[in-house]
């Protein structure tokens, strides 16, 4: 059914995906998100699919031959715009992989221009003369000049792009976004004329975002984080509407699963507690000790999951954090929480959990994975950034009817979030 296919989108992190297609979809579009390149045709209707790749830290050749492969995919659904999607941070090695990726879409596409903007105003990314502000600070003093896999230590994109490409990069400056979208289209014929390939663009609201999508029609390839989305799906004749965002009606037992320790995963682990309803938390050191986690933790939900949602987690205090990565190492405390927390969430979907809210970015990815889920379509928001998604029946789900999953990455979401997330898949569905 690829004949309604509007905007393919190629996202470059797992969460980042869902980000993009929570936007798309209440900006009015019906939004399928895959888990890498699927093998078969699409076999359902959207107006966009977001293929989600891990392609953000991996070596750059390796990032643009993942990328190329959701192209051909995208192209051979009948995609008619493709969107290349990164973080708001616009997180990059030395090496790239915006730069590298952006050229080869380009290549493959044919076009000689594109645009790049992480702006996102509602997370308080915004990009003024080139420079990407992260809250109030630039973001070369926001943090993320310490981020372990891609610190960003230059604030100004222009430069940071340039050194990821030998296409000429320019800016599209506020002045020119403010006069609407006719300046932006004459602003971008002059880059054309001046051989330059790839701009910058400036956005410091969500007006502005709106403001650009009418010139952003005509041009087959975008590459931006996903506030540029929120004017897109006008280009296809796409209003906000409730029913882009339906899902089926929700059934099966209720559980959250956690294995993030952000400060906003840790109050709304002990809001669940003090709301009085069951939550067991698991010890890293049981894990490494060998004793069987998951079993035990299937055995003590059993008996709760009839009378409502249970917690497992493995969340803690930061010190309590340390104090694990001590004694067992980072990563391998960090890769055995995960691949427990995500065999309980396949455990509890076998015992007939069909509405699952998974708390942490990787503790997300392992689950998706372990419950082999391929497909998934993108509901209501919960709280901005996290949506509701319902996984399409597949051979490899251990649920035949489906299964909502919610994935709520680390500092998203408030402290009541993970009792609120069932009330809100219940009032948002058809009846
Ligand atoms: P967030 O989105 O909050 O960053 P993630 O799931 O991406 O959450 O990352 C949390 C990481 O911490 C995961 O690798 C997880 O397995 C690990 N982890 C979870 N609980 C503990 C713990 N108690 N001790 C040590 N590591 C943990």
């Amino acid at each position: 059914m690829s004949g309604s296919l509007k905007l393919g989108c190629i996202a470059d992190d797992f969460t980042g995906a869902t980000d993009l297609a929570n936007n798309l979809v209440r900006a009015g579009m019906r939004v399928v998100q895959t888990i890498g390149v699927p093998p078969a045709a699409l076999d359902t209707e959207a107006d966009a699919v977001v293929v989600a790749l891990k392609s953000r830290t991996i070596p750059a050749a390796e990032a643009v031959a993942q990328s190329l492969e959701a192209l051909r995919w995208l192209q051979a659904q009948g995609a008619q715009q493709i969107y290349f999607k990164y973080c708001s941070t616009f997180d990059s090695t030395p090496q790239g992989n915006i730069g590298p990726v952006t050229e080869a879409l380009m290549d493959a596409l044919g076009t000689d221009f594109t645009v790049a903007t992480p702006a996102f105003p509602d997370n308080k990314r915004t990009v003024f003369k080139g420079y990407l502000f992260a809250g109030d600070v630039l973001l070369n003093e926001s943090g993320m000049q310490n981020h372990p896999l891609t610190p960003m230590t230059d604030p100004n994109l222009m430069r940071v792009l340039q050194a990821q490409t030998r296409r000429r990069v320019g800016l599209i400056d506020h002045s020119v976004v403010a006069r609407g979208p006719q300046a932006v289209s004459e602003r971008i014929a002059a880059l054309r004329a001046e051989g330059v390939a790839m701009a910058i663009v400036d956005a410091v609201s969500n007006d502005d975002l709106l403001r650009l999508g009418p010139a952003m029609a005509a041009l087959p390839l975008l590459t931006a984080g996903s506030g540029l989305a929120i004017g897109l799906p006008a280009n296809f004749g796409l209003a906000p509407s409730s029913t882009a965002a339906d899902l089926p009606a929700p059934r099966g037992l209720q559980a959250v699963v956690s294995g993030s320790c952000s400060a906003a995963t840790n109050a709304q682990v002990l809001n669940f507690i003090q709301s009085g309803r069951p939550a067991l938390a698991i010890d890293p050191l049981r894990i490494a000790a060998g004793v069987d986690v998951c079993a035990e933790a299937l055995a003590w939900a059993q008996p709760h999951l009839a009378s409502g949602p249970v917690l497992i987690y493995s969340t803690a205090e930061p010190r309590d954090v340390k104090a694990i990565q001590g004694q067992l190492g980072v990563e391998q405390a960090g890769a055995m929480v995960e691949r427990t927390i995500a065999d309980i969430a396949r455990g509890l979907v076998a015992r007939g959990v069909q509405q699952l809210v998974v708390a942490g970015g990787e503790t997300s990815g392992a689950c998706v994975q372990a419950l082999g889920i391929a497909q998934m379509r993108i509901g209501p928001q919960i709280d901005p950034g996290v949506p509701w998604c319902h996984a399409l029946p597949d051979a490899a789900l251990p649920a035949p009817g489906g299964l909502h999953i919610t994935l709520k990455s680390g500092n998203f979401g408030t402290p009541d979030f993970f009792t609120k997330a069932f009330r809100s898949l219940v009032t948002a569905s058809p009846a």
